[in-house]
């Protein structure tokens, strides 16, 4: 008899669309941080013999204490681990594990885990202080075959078993950066807001991501299949063959929806009324270059520096930097990259010990502020970016610019270096272009200030929206109030466009909402001409733009400038993309 499971739907916070049909992989699950995942059938019998052999060398642990205690003539505690050893023969920890481990094909350290917590309870029932102190000897049992099973198993998410659907309380942006894209299918977490640098990833991954999912309901179904829409933000456990058949074939149309874009990749971003827009990538990594000219971007519109070098713990050389900044302009061969400097603090690169504790990472010494602070580190990275740009077409910019005094010092930083490079090495160009981020409704209000001593303007969305709302991006119960299309966002990015063009400088948008296909209208009617997102949204972004006219945009934006309220223009933008993509269903759900 087959037996029926009931299909289990959960609703989360939508972070990155797609849609993945898997098996839950628990990351960090309990207290302890166990791990629980499926073993796949031919495995295991390899994962009994990783149970054995860690029981095994817990034993020899306890062997190997007890002769030492007995040289020292402790009595009481060689009959405390004899008992120990006794236990660990006991058939409940040994062929009874192994069983389960079989029939469930579950990874040892889970199956292990329960069975002591299935201890744990029944000794509490017993209220004999006798049978609590051998709970303690259990315990310790536990504790050492489980560091030894540990130190083996999988709990690092570059290395899950394939078709992983990875639940969370929480990802980090190094988790979901190290993340296996073969094996990872999707994300769950429980914490963790849309523009968080964790989000941002997973976006540039292609990985799709929901939060705001409590994952403990469902931690006994790990093996179970799950969905999970990126879309709506759905979980669906256990669905039926209705759901899976729905599923599969959404999937398939997605697909080939992508590949269909693809084939854009060759011709020009410009408006169907022949304006053109720049399309650039934003990039972390070396091997994000090949994805941008696979992807048909033009240039860099935003080099994230600080996610670009292997360890958060330290900051790398002005050496190292220079090597890797040579190779991405190199790669670039003579297209822009804009370099940003920095930008840590916040919620990124927190295990470093120049990057103090605050109570208020995002309001404390963040990116620019760090920097001009750091300045050894601050003159390094420019010294490296300035030597690596003899190679090619390269700006610099700089994050979270609050004042023009502050861009003012950093221009004063620039001047020195490049005065001492220029004694040093033979090519230096005497001028770089620079370029200030505008995350900080201060610098928005004085963009005209900075617009005279830059050249170039990029608006960080994602930071001008959680300053402007005083709503942190990383707070998924804030999510509601994290809203770009408040008006005083889209007023906001509509005065820096108005600055920047009035004294003639170039102004792009960097933040996530630039590779949103329903704010591309907006953009560009509230003279935006540039956009900078992941490399691999580039195709949809240059879709929408060539479906698009500028003078279309121009009405949708007056409109939009009209209404009062955030939901009033998401209406707006959602009900004008519906209408003008009705085939999308990335989009219209
Ligand atoms: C932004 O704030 O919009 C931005 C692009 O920078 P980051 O997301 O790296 O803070
Ligand atoms: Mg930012």
């Amino acid at each position: 008899m087959r037996l029926i499971k009931e299909e289990i739907r959960l609703k989360g916070l939508p972070i990155c669309r797609g849609i993945a049909i898997g098996k839950p992989f628990f990351f960090h699950l309990t207290e302890n941080n166990i791990p629980h995942y499926a073993i796949e059938k031919e495995n295991v019998e390899k994962e009994v013999l990783r149970y054995r052999e860690a029981l095994a060398k817990a034993r020899d642990d306890i062997i190997c204490l007890k002769k030492e205690l007995g040289k020292e003539h402790v009595v009481e505690g060689v009959q405390i681990l004899d008992a120990e050893l006794q236990m660990m023969q006991d058939p409940l920890l040994t062929e009874d594990i192994e069983d389960e481990i079989r029939s469930r094909a579950s990874n040892a350290e889970s199956i292990f885990q329960e069975t002591i917590d299935r201890f744990q309870k029944r000794f509490e029932m017993i209220t004999d202080p006798l049978f609590q102190e051998r709970f303690k000897d259990i315990q310790d049992i536990a504790k050492r075959v489980l560091s030894y099973l540990l130190e083996k198993s999988t709990v690092s998410l570059s290395d899950v078993p394939p078709e992983s659907i990875v639940f969370a309380k929480e990802l980090t942006t190094a988790d979901i950066a190290e993340a296996n894209h073969s094996c990872v299918l999707a994300f769950v977490s429980h914490f963790g807001g849309s523009t968080s640098h964790a989000a941002i990833v997973a976006k540039a991954k292609g990985i799709p991501y929901v939060t705001s999912i409590e994952y403990e309901p469902i931690e006994s179904f790990k093996d179970s299949s799950v969905i999970l829409d990126g879309r709506t933000g759905e979980i669906i456990v256990n669905p039926d063959d209705e759901t899976l058949a729905l599923y599969q074939a959404l999937k398939e149309e997605l697909d080939a929806h992508r590949i269909t874009l693809r084939k854009m990749q060759n011709l020009p971003p410009e408006t169907y009324d022949g304006y053109k827009i720049g399309l650039s990538a934003n990039v972390e990594s070396l091997a994000e270059i090949e994805m941008l000219h696979r992807f048909g971007g033009h240039g860099v519109g935003l080099f994230r520096s600080e996610f670009a070098f292997p360890s958060e713990r330290n900051f790398p050389s002005e050496e190292d930097q220079f090597a890797l900044y040579s190779s991405v302009v190199k790669q670039m061969a003579g297209r822009p990259i804009v370099i940003r400097t920095f930008d840590v603090g916040g919620d990124k690169f927190l295990g470093n010990e120049l990057i103090a504790p605050e109570s208020n990472p995002y309001l404390g010494c963040r990116a620019i502020r760090f920097l001009l602070k750091e300045s050894g580190l601050f003159k390094a990275q420019l010294r490296a970016i300035l030597r690596a740009s003899v190679d090619g077409n390269v700006s610099i910019m700089f994050p979270m610019i609050s004042s023009l005094q502050e861009l003012l010092e950093v221009k004063g930083v620039i001047h020195q270096v490049q005065e001492e490079l220029v004694k040093q090495y033979d090519a230096i160009p005497s001028r770089i272009r620079i370029g200030c981020m505008i995350e900080v409704p201060s610098a928005a209000l004085i963009c005209d200030l900075l617009a005279k001593e830059c050249d170039f303007m990029a608006i960080g969305t994602n930071d001008l929206i959680q300053y402007a709302l005083a709503v942190d991006r990383g707070n998924h119960l804030l999510s509601g109030l994290y809203a770009p299309t408040h008006p005083g966002v889209i007023r906001l990015i509509k005065l820096i466009v108005h600055e920047a063009n009035k004294h003639c400088i170039p102004v792009s948008v960097c933040g996530e909402i630039a590779a949103d296909p329903r704010f591309t209208a907006l953009l560009l009617g509230l003279g935006v001409h540039e956009l900078s997102i992941a490399a691999r949204y580039i195709p949809e972004i240059k879709n929408t733009i060539r479906h698009t006219s500028i003078i279309y945009a121009k009405k949708l934006a007056e409109k939009a400038l009209l209404l009062s309220t955030a939901q009033e223009i998401l209406d707006l933008i959602h009900e004008e993309y519906r209408l003008h993509f009705p085939n999308d269903i990335f989009y219209n759900v």
